[in-house]
């Protein structure tokens, strides 16, 4: 029995969105994917300013390495806040010591000058040495011109596309206007409205939990040929937790799958990001590699983390950073984006 794996990774996170919870109630209650977008998501990115997102940058960092993850592929919008907004996520993580794969997501709800600028701050980052993948925020916010430049910038930058696909009915033609152009290193995120034979390349990212809290429905990645990988789609970086979620849903929908098929999509996660299979994290059980095992094993903590041979985290708490004090700072930005809304 082992107690050690490598650093899991989170394949699709929105790290701004740490400073979410609690957040004011929308003036009326969302009744679909569509109304939770608008009076949620899209009200709070365009609150923020880079001050918030450093340290909701900051919080998420430190709760991906607390719960052993140390890569995170992060997409992100702040439509108010876009130039240098890749450069806060990306040294917040450093500081923090944990790896970023960092992204802007590209959209035209913001006109064609907030298309555009998207665009430049995804191709400023990459340029100057970031690591990072061309986002999109989704093809049913975008026209066909901005998908096509996003498309040529990163095969020009020879790095992937990271995009929302088919996560609810409104973009359901998303497949038919991306496959095209779509190439191998793509993150297709979520996809759970994605016909079984659908053309489109790329790795698919499952995020059974957010999926469930939006209600979008099961994407149910095992009919697709693409390979599958982890996310939590914002809701912190535990990727135990999601695993044992992913788990339970696969299980709901088919009684013959096993513990091994949801571990197979967080292990593809060091496809994606392979420098976190050099880390190592120490975790709290004796077991964890047995899926079947952790699938029904509550509570396992990560005690030490070590990011390319440096300590980051020793007994459960972060060593660079002071945790109480990030998190003091997050509450207080999360006071003031609350008073903006
Ligand atoms: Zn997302």
């Amino acid at each position: 029995m082992a107690s050690t794996t490598p650093g899991l990774v989170n394949s699709h996170h929105h790290l701004y969105s740490a400073l979410a919870r609690g957040m004011p109630a929308p003036p009326h209650s969302p009744t679909n994917f569509r109304e939770i977008l608008e009076q949620i998501w899209w009200r709070l990115d365009t609150a923020l300013d880079l001050e918030m997102l450093h340290w909701a940058a900051m919080l998420g960092a430190v709760e991906a390495l607390e719960s052993g993850c140390t890569a995170i592929v992060d997409h992100h919008e702040s439509p108010n806040a876009i130039e240098g907004s890749l450069d806060v996520i990306a040294n917040a993580c450093a500081e923090v010591g944990v790896r970023i794969v960092a992204s802007y997501g590209v959209t035209d709800r913001h006109g064609p000058d907030g298309a555009r600028r998207g665009l430049e701050e995804n191709e400023r980052f990459i340029r100057s040495g970031g690591r990072g993948l061309v986002g999109i925020h989704a093809a049913f916010t975008c026209t066909d011109p901005t998908l096509r430049a996003a498309a040529e910038l990163a095969a020009e930058l020879d790095v992937g596309v990271h995009v929302h696909v088919a996560e609810g009915v409104d973009d359901i033609d998303a497949s038919t206007r991306l496959e095209s152009m779509s190439r191998d290193n793509w993150l297709l995120v979520h996809c759970v409205h994605l016909s079984n034979d659908a053309a489109i390349r790329g790795t698919i990212v499952h995020n059974p939990r957010s999926n469930m809290n939006n209600a979008v429905g099961y994407a149910a990645p095992t009919r697709f040929a693409n390979p599958v990988a982890l996310g939590s789609d914002g809701i912190g970086s535990a990727m135990l937790d999601e695993f044992q979620v992913a788990y339970a849903r696969l299980r709901e929908h088919s009684v013959t799958e096993t513990p091994t098929t949801a571990w197979s999509w967080l292990e593809h996660g060091w496809a994606l990001v392979p420098e976190a299979a050099n880390d190592v994290v120490t975790w709290s059980y004796d077991g964890v590699d047995d899926p079947w095992r952790l699938a029904f094993t509550p509570g396992v903590r990560a005690v030490d983390v070590d990011v390319d041979g440096a300590p980051v985290v020793r007994n459960g708490t972060p060593t660079r950073v002071d945790a109480h004090e990030v998190r003091a700072k997050a509450a207080e930005q999360a006071s003031r984006l609350f008073a903006t809304l």
